[in-house]
């Protein structure tokens, strides 16, 4: 698929713009209604959602903003759940509050307290992210879908980036819209800020028109990127899925770490329904050091193959401490109060070798957190 780099299509004549506005010709008439180059990988990502249609963005931020002011009017509300990326809270927290647009952060797995979030007929639309981030929790979409179905005009929306359409579906399991931030692991390679929006196709016009409006279209280039990405998204999200599993589990029996969060692992509460739900668990691994903020800061600078960053799912790993990287402006027991301790480590498994990354990780927890010296 070429890259068309057009801002505007040419019209034949006036009597071809006549035919486009009266649906008679299918053709582009301008760049921010839509390009090629975005409309094939459009179509090939609805196919891997088992959608009827797929909208491209020029982040995942500009996907679920969009999303939400197409699906939300003033005096209107929305149930997050309380789990989920910081700017899509920031969003829903403050930014809509803005516009008249109210909103309830319930724990995902307290169906309870879902159900009596939910205002009938005013609560539009109910969004949870599956896995969620930084723990790996996982929600039950039928679940979820079963509550929608006993509410009129709500919609249930699952931001699925962690896992992929190769780990999870959500649309096959009821969800009315699933929503990618593409520059993980459908870009894949570090290289590109994508997000996506798909669903049935008159929900993901209406949206799409709303694109038109607002303006966060996804570049010609990045959606070449995008297209490049998605054809060894199966092979890199397989191996990703193993690696991560390995290292999950050779870091439990490890002295220096306390605890590891992965779906993977029996230990993890979700175990169970993410093996139902999921046909992967996944290439992000949480855990948490023995030691402090600065002994865990310490073996993340002792790593080589292992690059310090935010971001998740491209071929390159990524380590961060999430104390940090992402909540650094809070202080330690602000940020132990949402459950973001100091010793908490978040990687995202990418494709090199297995055994480098273990070998990597071992030499980085003996040198940063030094097992006590033995008595004499
Ligand atoms: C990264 C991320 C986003 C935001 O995507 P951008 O492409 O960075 O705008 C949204 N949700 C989840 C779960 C993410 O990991």
């Amino acid at each position: 698929m070429p890259v068309a780099l057009t801002s505007t299509y040419g019209f034949e004549d006036s009597a071809e713009i006549r035919d486009h506005f009266e649906g008679k010709v299918e053709r582009e008439e301008y760049g921010r209604y839509g390009n090629p180059t975005v409309r094939v990988a459009e179509t090939k990502l609805a196919a891997l959602d088992s959608a009827e249609d797929a909208a491209l963005f020029g982040s995942g931020m500009a996907a679920i903003s969009t999303t939400l002011l197409a699906l939300l009017k003033q005096g209107q509300h929305l149930v997050l759940t309380a789990d989920c990326y910081r700017r899509t809270r920031q969003l829903v927290t403050t930014i809509l509050p803005n516009y008249g647009i109210t909103a309830d952060l319930v724990d995902a797995s307290d169906e309870a307290a879902l159900e009596r979030a939910i205002a009938p007929g005013k609560t539009r639309v109910l969004l949870s992210e599956s896995p969620t981030n930084p723990y790996l929790r996982v929600c039950d979409v039928a679940r979820l879908a079963r509550l929608r179905d006993r509410h009129r005009g709500l919609k249930l929306v699952i931001d699925s980036t962690f896992a992929t359409p190769v780990n999870q579906r959500p649309l096959e399991q009821g969800a009315d819209l699933v929503i990618h931030s593409a520059t993980k692991y459908l870009g894949g390679h570090n290289d590109l800020l994508a997000g996506s929006v798909s669903g049935a196709s008159g929900l993901v016009s209406v949206i799409r028109d709303l694109r038109g409006v607002l303006g966060p279209i996804l570049d010609p280039h990045s959606a070449y990127l995008l297209l490049r990405g998605m054809k060894t998204l199966d092979l890199r999200v397989r191996r990703q899925n193993a690696s991560a599993l390995e290292l999950a589990r050779w870091l439990s029996t490890h002295p220096s770490v306390e605890r590891v969060y992965y779906p993977g692992l029996e230990s993890h509460p979700d175990h169970a329904l993410a093996s139902r739900q999921m046909t992967g668990f996944g290439g992000v691994v949480s855990f948490l050091l023995r030691g402090d903020a600065g002994a865990t800061s310490r073996c993340l600078d002792l790593l080589r193959v292992f690059t310090i960053a935010p971001s998740l799912g491209g071929v390159e790993s990524l380590i961060e401490q999430p104390a940090l990287m992402s909540f650094y402006e809070m202080t330690s027991e602000q940020r132990a109060a949402i459950g973001i301790p100091d010793n908490l480590v978040r990687m995202s498994v990418g494709l090199e070798d297995v055994a480098d990354l273990r070998g990597d990780l071992e030499r980085a927890l003996e040198g940063g957190l030094p097992p006590a010296s033995p008595s004499p």
